[in-house]
């Protein structure tokens, strides 16, 4: 097999169909597996996948999950059971034009010193909050984040092998993309509108799926507390001087109140969010330390289990 198609869904019952129909047209006449993970859909996403597999016994498998682990544990499934030469991962909302998989497949055919071809979305004007996040982000965490780079990738065989040897559960694929290194060529590209359906992002979403991504690439918030402590150790050194000082000069004053409420509860909200900071990585250990599946099956269709 040649080439390996992921596709993560979750409640995508509208599109689904489209997307089946646009991508088999696109890569007509070739020899590709077209891998559906099953996101753990509540409408009749699933009853529609199964449609399509009967139709198409040679090309499509399907996995679905036991629940909703989003698209991120969707994506490891995807990779673990792809058996390609290169492997793609594809939304199923049709935003990315499928006619790009045969143009990221000619790059690797091509172009062997690279190993891998990732699809990147180009600055716009309304893109400027994600560039600011994705600068911050960088900084931070001391890895290349390419802004506007999608998980819209194709891989050689080594690089979906490396990325399965990440096996944690809190996952952030595009940390994970940027951590294994290898050479990646860029390619622009314009994502469509949906086809049908809508977004699973909420604000809410995106807020954490950033924390996430900085906790679970770097360590360098928890520096903030020392930085913050030694800071304020040396304001409240000075400040004592100053009151030492000022005592010696002009003789025993009464203490104010309001700075002294100040200072409570400047000190209080520091070392609450510096507890905080400690706690987000707390419950991340907690959790990775259980070592829980990253997800759970449930059904797994077209594989060759199935025929035997
Ligand atoms: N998706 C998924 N599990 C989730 C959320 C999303 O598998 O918990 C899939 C979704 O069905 C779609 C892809 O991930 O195929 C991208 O999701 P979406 O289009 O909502 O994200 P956006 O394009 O808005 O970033
Ligand atoms: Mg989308």
């Amino acid at each position: 097999m040649k080439l390996s198609i992921i596709v993560p869904l979750y409640n995508e019952e509208d599109v689904i169909e489209k997307f089946y129909k646009e991508i088999s047209k696109t890569l007509e006449n070739k020899k590709y597996e077209l891998l559906f993970i099953n996101d753990g859909s509540k409408d009749d996403s699933l009853n529609i996948l199964k449609h399509i597999h009967e139709n198409d016994k040679e090309c499509v498998k399907i996995i679905s999950f036991s629940r909703n682990f989003g698209k991120e544990a969707a994506i490891y499934a995807g990779l673990k059971a792809s058996s390609g030469k290169y492997t793609v991962i594809i939304d199923a909302d049709l935003q990315q034009n499928p006619k790009y998989i045969l143009e990221m497949e000619e790059i690797l055919d091509k172009e062997s010193e690279y190993d891998e071809v990732c699809m990147f979305q180009k600055q716009t004007k309304k893109r400027k909050k994600q560039t600011i996040f994705y600068k911050l982000i960088s900084k931070i965490t001391k890895i290349d984040f390419v802004n506007g780079a999608s998980d819209f990738r194709m891989f050689r065989r080594y690089v979906v092998d490396a990325i399965l040897e990440m096996t944690e559960v809190n996952r952030f694929s595009k940390g994970i993309f940027s951590w294994i290194g290898f050479n990646v060529k860029y390619i622009p590209y314009v994502p469509e509108e949906r086809k049908g359906g809508e977004t699973k992002w909420k604000f809410k979403d995106l807020v954490r799926y950033g924390i996430n991504g900085i906790i679970g690439f770097s360590t360098s918030p928890l520096k903030i507390s020392t930085y913050l402590g030694v800071f304020t150790s040396f304001i409240a050194f000075g400040y004592l001087m100053f009151l030492l000082i000022k005592t010696l000069v002009t003789g025993v004053d009464v203490p104010g109140y309001a700075s002294t409420i100040c200072c409570v509860l400047i000190l209080g909200g520091i070392q609450l969010l510096c507890t905080g900071i400690l706690g987000e990585y707390v419950s991340k250990t907690y959790v990775e330390t259980k070592k829980r599946p990253i997800y759970l099956t449930k059904e797994k269709i077209g594989f060759d289990e199935n025929i035997l």
